[in-house]
């Protein structure tokens, strides 16, 4: 069962908090928990020079370095918000380089292996798998916003191990930059999230290649309008982070793929059938399970 957490007021709850890639996820938790108070200073750790000089200009962190054991040094709190295969490479070249008392947490889209990763790192259960559900097609350093997460779910995955106080002292800076903290099971939000999230990018970057497969596929693209616009707005996402994303969560991806693929079968059928009661019942239901989504949102 999905849990809401409530929100927990406060000061300052992190001396030094250092994140680990300062792109849009990154960067946005930096402004957001300096503008809320619950940080002393933010060390950003960086790849690129351009990062580096966008984080600095944009006062999203209070400085950079490119190396992560001077990054890491003296932190109370490691924030990993890295692409996600990087983020399992880099959980325990971290817990090399912090104090004993350092919590590290991270965002990544996919929970299951970084959370078995993270509890293999940190088995004191110091580490927080987190998700941010926030987000846009923008990415880096210069896409950051403060108010990103504002009324988003920051989804945190626990295991057995995580320690109820880092829980807890995580889920407050989520609460602080403005997210209604839930807690859910790793496994479940892999499940979920490829059917609600992973899936509807891999079919609209998949749907824009299809049109540009057909014949004169170019020519067609310029006639089209809203639909397919709308549609694909994702697919103007960044490839190599979700290429790590579908890879990462393979299982689940799979598992709704081949239900996507069930579904379309069964559209085609109808069509082949000419059977229009068919094609309006599915049809209505879609239409009706989206009029309730925009209901509730
Ligand atoms: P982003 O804007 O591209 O930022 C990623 C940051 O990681 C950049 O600062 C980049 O540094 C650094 N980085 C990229 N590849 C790296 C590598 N191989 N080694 C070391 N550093 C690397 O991406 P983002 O949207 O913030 O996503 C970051 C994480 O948040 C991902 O794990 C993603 O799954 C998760 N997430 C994303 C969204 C979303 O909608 N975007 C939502 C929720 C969670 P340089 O710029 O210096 O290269």
């Amino acid at each position: 069962m999905d849990r809401q957490v409530p929100a927990v007021a406060g000061g300052p709850q992190f001396r030094q908090m250092t994140i680990v890639g300062v792109g849009l996820i990154g960067g946005s938790l930096a402004l957001a928990a300096k503008g809320a108070g619950v940080v002393g200073s933010v060390i950003g750790v960086t790849r690129s020079a351009a990062s580096r000089e966008v984080a600095l200009a944009r006062g999203l962190v209070d400085r950079t370095t490119d190396n992560l054991a001077a990054g890491v040094a003296g932190a109370d709190l490691v924030v990993l918000a890295v692409p996600v295969h990087e983020i399992v490479r880099l959980l325990p070249d971290v817990a090399r380089h912090v104090g004993p008392n350092c919590l590290v947490t991270d965002v990544g889209s996919v929970k299951g292996p970084i959370l078995m990763a993270g509890d293999a790192a940190y088995p004191d259960g110091r580490f927080v798998a987190g998700h941010p559900i926030a987000g846009k097609e923008q990415s880096g350093a210069a896409a950051a916003r403060a108010d990103l997460y504002r009324g988003a779910n920051w989804i945190l995955t626990p295991s057995a191990r995580t320690r109820p106080e880092a829980l807890g002292r995580v889920g407050a800076l989520c609460g602080a930059a403005g997210a209604n903290v839930l807690h859910m099971d790793a496994a479940w939000h892999d499940e979920v999230f490829a059917t609600v999230s992973h899936l509807p990018h891999l079919v609209a970057f998949a749907l824009m290649d299809t049109v540009l497969a057909t014949e004169r596929g170019v020519e067609r693209l310029r006639f089209s309008a809203g639909g397919l616009r709308d549609f694909t707005r994702v697919a103007g996402s960044d490839p190599d982070m979700w290429r790590d994303i579908f890879l990462m969560n393979r299982g689940p991806m799979l598992k709704a793929l081949a239900e996507y693929q069930q579904a379309l079968e069964r559209l085609a059928a109808a069509i082949q059938d000419g059977d229009g009661e068919a094609l309006t019942d599915r049809l209505l239901r879609a239409r009706s399970a989206r009029e309730e989504l925009l209901h509730r949102s």
